[in-house]
């Protein structure tokens, strides 16, 4: 038996099916490009009403799956932009109903660390989750994931994107700076911002576009965005590594896909001892699969729900959301989370 995901939190729209042992039967994904500028909620939903239907479609015939072999249908309920999570999450009600088969809710943030822990085998990884919409450290402790530290503005791939539009690129720009910085350059000082566990972009949006506007050329821009910005993540990454005891660490996003900010994460991890794993780019990204597996042991563990409690959560929160499926498997590390009991008299 497989579980079939839906992911469609923003730019992306995928059906993938997996099935018990985590083996990713089929995925299919269709990835709404604006003509210009950023991601339009409402003309990414259009594109996913669109293609929905066909990746379901094509998802089951390249997997060989019938319907009759679905055992539930998982969706990203959260977080994300509410015009696209309603996209996806009314097509996996219709599926479920037309199949009747149970809906599972998955978040789409534990989604990305659910599937690097399976593809790493490590057991309580924690996950670097770097991309359009989101930057966060995520950890487990004591029956949730918890948010370790995030960007107080933007999310690291929104940032590259808007720079590289500002630059006169297109979207997206993660992968354009990318090859732009490949052959290095000369480093340029930009704003260096982080805050205890969390990070922030705008102050760096700013500082190099004034660089731009001096005349600094665009490789030299590129390769300083990527270095500043990426050791910052390594360095809370790092942080939270080092307050938790922790020895592994994974990475989620589509930024994760970019090279050198592995490489930094790799060595800063390595160095102290530990083990770091990156998932194939097409389980980076935004995808179906690791919806459908986080939704397998959602399911296994009881979590399902009615149509009518099945509204999309475009805010949901890491660290409110319930991994019963967790609960025995690993030792959660030692938490500074939790609250520590107020002295008694
Ligand atoms: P996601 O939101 O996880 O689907 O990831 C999309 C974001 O990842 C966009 O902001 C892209 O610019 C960014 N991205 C994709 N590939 C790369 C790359 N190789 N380097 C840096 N950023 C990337
Ligand atoms: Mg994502």
């Amino acid at each position: 038996m497989v579980v079939l995901g839906i992911e469609s939190t923003a730019h992306t729209a995928s059906v993938g099916i997996v099935a018990d042992d985590a083996r990713v039967v089929s995925l299919a994904s269709a990835m709404y490009r604006p003509e210009r500028g950023g991601i339009h909620p409402r003309e990414a939903a259009n594109h996913h009403v669109e293609v929905l239907p066909e990746l379901v479609r094509k998802a089951l015939e390249d997997g060989g799956v019938r319907p009759s072999e679905v055992e539930a249908v998982a969706f990203a309920q959260g977080p994300g932009l509410g015009p696209c999570l309603r996209a996806g999450a009314t097509v996996a009600r219709m599926l479920s109903m037309a199949w009747r088969r149970p809906l599972v809710p998955v978040n789409h943030c534990v989604a990305h660390v659910e599937i690097a822990r399976v593809l790493s085998g490590l057991d309580d990884p924690i996950l670097l989750y770097a991309s359009g919409g989101n930057t966060q450290v995520i950890a487990y402790a004591r029956g949730r994931y918890r948010v370790l530290g995030e960007t107080l503005d933007v999310g690291i791939g929104n940032f590259l994107d808007k720079l590289w539009i500002e630059l006169g690129g297109k979207f997206p720009g993660g992968p354009a700076l990318e090859k732009e910085a490949l052959a290095g350059g000369e480093l340029q000082p930009l704003p260096y911002s982080v805050h205890g566990m969390d990070v922030a972009f705008s102050g760096m949006l700013t500082a190099a576009l004034a660089l731009h506007r001096k005349g600094v050329p665009r490789q030299d821009l590129a390769y300083s965005v990527e270095v500043t910005a990426y050791a910052m993540l390594t360095e809370i990454t790092e942080r939270a590594l080092a307050h938790l005891r922790g020895h592994g660490v994974v990475l989620g996003g589509g930024v994760a896909c970019n090279e050198r900010l592995r490489a930094m994460v790799r060595a800063m991890v390595e160095g102290r001892g530990g083990t770091m794993f990156a998932p194939p780019r097409s389980l980076c990204v935004d995808n179906g699969a690791m919806i459908a597996w986080t939704g397998h042991l959602a399911y296994d563990a009881g979590v399902t729900t009615s149509i009518a409690g099945s509204a999309v959560e475009p805010r949901q929160r890491t660290d409110l959301v319930a991994t019963p499926w967790r609960r025995s498997t690993g030792a959660a590390p030692a938490s500074l989370l939790e609250p520590t009991p107020a002295p008694a008299g």
